[in-house]
């Protein structure tokens, strides 16, 4: 996982399991030349009360990286559903009461955990 500059995270469990269900679903649609890339932590500009805030959240970006020659590279629209349904799915083998959510978003994928995080 790359981080976009600026960027700023908090690692814990749950960002832990964000980046690795979303690293886990890129290498199936992308392959395991592409290098996810993280564009937003707790910084940035978010609902007064989001979860970026509390290292509930996280924005995985469209365009990452070929581990190969560096360029950047992104993910197609047509596949950005399929990668986003496939982040859902490996997050919903973590140990409940962690409930995830991944939303679509139209610049960057949204990763949260519990319902109100956004
Ligand atoms: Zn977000």
């Amino acid at each position: 996982m790359r981080y976009k500059r600026g960027v700023v995270t908090v690692q814990n469990d749950t960002t832990d399991a964000m980046e690795r269900a979303f690293a886990t679903a890129c290498r199936q649609v992308m392959g395991p030349d592409f290098e996810p890339e993280c564009t937003s932590g707790i910084e940035g500009n978010h609902s007064a009360e989001s979860g970026h805030y509390y290292g509930r959240a996280e924005d995985l970006g469209f365009t990452g990286r070929s581990r190969s020659t560096g360029k950047r590279k992104t993910i197609p629209e047509t596949q950005r559903g399929r990668i986003a349904s496939l982040t859902q799915g490996e997050l919903n083998k973590e140990p409940s009461p962690a409930i995830y959510l991944v939303i679509l978003e139209s610049h960057h994928f949204h990763v949260q955990r519990q319902k109100d995080s956004f």
